[in-house]
């Protein structure tokens, strides 16, 4: 609105994800112009760098795309000028005082009310005390201040929830917005459109005709040096807690009573309470083994220099959940993530029962559930949606195979450039829109749901499956989902 401006703080602006994702993406809402002319970046670090220097730096991470936004140098200009550095410790509240008197002093030429969004690109360890210099040093006296959190938010329950109360000593709820950038994309935000707006989908949607759920995510690269960050964690914690869980939360949930991000979030909640405690029977664990290709050889997880020595942290995970409520029961929900697999890919697959009766038993062979229809939405790469169906090969005789109804974004959507999910959550925050942020009770249910498995891991010291890098990841995940006659999609593709 006229005379109100908007500033937005990057913490840990020298970092890796605030010159990949975060700022490239404010820039990429400021050349669509979404983001209003009264616009402030600000960056914060303890790196010592002039404002030129922090410019420099972030320009050439700055993209260019085709819009029709004008030109693309103008625009980088532009940007930039309204850009600011400042260096300051993370617990001294003086360097904070600094950063508000330089956020007041823009803020005066622009207009009387002032929005501030604090984005905390920053390690985990360091989140309370910059939230909490932040909230007491640098909130807005004329309007409103967000408060953008990146995961990991604890590592177990316990801790968790301290990071909650913590952030709670100095910000509303209603302020805090816990990014989950999965939420972000555009495949996983069509998930509820593609349920509740199609008729065809809603009878379809729970046991009566959907034999499993597969919700997969696989990286074709290892920890590549990060390994330190990654081995406190394991890929339960980073991709299964809180990404895939939250697929599987919007892909089960009951309807909500609107669209408002309190209603969905709720229906959420509810869904994740339902899911049975997960028993050790139903995970399998692996960690890549290094392996000669050619002339090359590919690490294993155990030869990154910041990995400890002997760690036993999972790399992958493998494991059958199940929804104990009236729609889901005893459907398996098969959740599978892992690094150094063979591909890089994220997708729900859904596999319905086989049809009954025999009339084309013949023609599809005696394993009819190789024969069921799928609906595969494609997350990333190549966002897609298909529905695997079984038709006549065309020509004389009857004979059957697979074929897909396709919904490639790539071909349909070509005029349309897909956000990146970064980009669609900042611009949420600037609007206050909550639906694709984690409430608190959403996330200390998540937790309630992992931390016993987690503790049993730890505590057991339990091993896991060695796989080779680059492959399909452990054998055990196999028999894992044969146990539910179940066979992973992928893997007869
Ligand atoms: P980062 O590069 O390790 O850290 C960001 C900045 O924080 C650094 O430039 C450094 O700035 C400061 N910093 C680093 N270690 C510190 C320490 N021990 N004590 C105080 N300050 C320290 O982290 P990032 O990769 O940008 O990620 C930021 C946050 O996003 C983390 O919480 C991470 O878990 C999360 N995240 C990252 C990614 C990703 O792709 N990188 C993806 C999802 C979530 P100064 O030394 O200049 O102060």
């Amino acid at each position: 609105a006229k005379g109100e401006s908007l500033s937005i703080c990057v913490f840990g602006a020298s970092g890796d994800l605030a010159k990949k994702k975060v700022l490239p993406a404010i820039f990429s809402l400021y050349y669509d112009r979404h983001l209003p002319e009264n616009v402030r970046v600000f960056g914060y670090a303890r790196s010592k760098m002039t404002n030129e220097e922090f410019k420099e730096k972030i320009r050439e991470s700055l993209p260019c795309r085709i819009s029709a936004a004008g030109n693309c140098d103008d625009v980088i200009e532009s940007f930039l000028e309204r850009m600011h550095y400042v260096s300051g410790l993370y617990d001294d509240p003086k360097d904070f005082k600094a950063l508000d008197q330089a956020m007041a002093a823009e803020e005066a030429k622009m207009g009387k009310k002032a929005m501030r969004i604090f984005y905390l690109s920053i390690p985990p360890s360091i989140f309370v005390p910059v939230a909490q210099n932040a909230a007491r040093e640098c909130s807005s006296s004329t309007g409103e201040t967000r408060v953008i959190v990146e995961k990991p938010f604890g590592r177990d329950l316990e801790s968790s929830r301290e990071l909650t109360s913590s952030l709670a000593e100095v910000l509303a709820e209603e302020n805090t917005y816990r990014i989950d950038h999965y939420l972000g994309k555009e495949l996983i935000e069509n998930i509820t459109v593609l349920r509740f707006s199609n008729i065809m989908f809603q009878p379809l949607w729970s046991r009566a005709y959907i034999r499993n759920v597969q919700i997969c995510f696989s990286e074709n690269f290892g920890t590549e040096g990060r390994g330190g960050y990654f081995d406190n964690y394991g890929i339960i914690r980073d991709v299964m807690q809180n990404h895939l869980l939250q697929v599987m939360a919007l892909f089960a949930m009951e309807e909500p009573a609107s669209l408002d991000a309190e209603d969905i979030r709720d229906e959420k909640v509810k869904v994740i309470r339902c899911i049975r405690p997960i028993e050790m029977d139903n995970v399998v664990l692996g960690q890549y083994k290094g392996r000669r290709d050619g002339d090359k050889q590919l690490p294993g997880y155990l030869d990154d220099e910041t990995v400890p020595p002997g760690s036993k942290c999972p790399t992958f995970a493998a494991m059958a959940l199940f929804i104990d409520n009236a729609r889901w029961d005893g459907v398996p929900f098969l959740m599978k993530a892992g690094k150094a697999l063979h591909k890089r890919q994220a997708e729900i697959r859904i596999q319905f029962h086989h049809a009954p009766g025999k009339l084309y038993k013949k023609q599809l062979g005696s394993a009819s559930e190789m024969n069921s229809n799928e609906l595969v939405i494609r997350i990333q790469p190549d966002e897609s949606i298909y529905l695997r169906l079984n038709s006549k090969i065309p020509g004389l005789g009857m004979r059957l195979d697979q074929t897909d109804l396709d919904l490639q974004y790539k071909t349909k959507f070509s005029e349309a450039n897909l956000p990146d999910a970064y980009e669609r959550l900042i611009l949420d925050v600037v609007q206050g829109d909550k639906r694709l942020f984690i409430r608190n009770d959403e996330l200390e249910e998540a937790w309630k749901l992992f931390t016993p498995l987690l503790k049993t891991i730890e505590d057991d010291q339990m091993a896991p499956e060695l796989y080779p890098y680059g492959s399909r990841g452990p054998i055990g995940a196999h028999y894992l989902a044969s146990r539910y006659n179940v066979r992973w999609g992928d893997t007869y593709n």
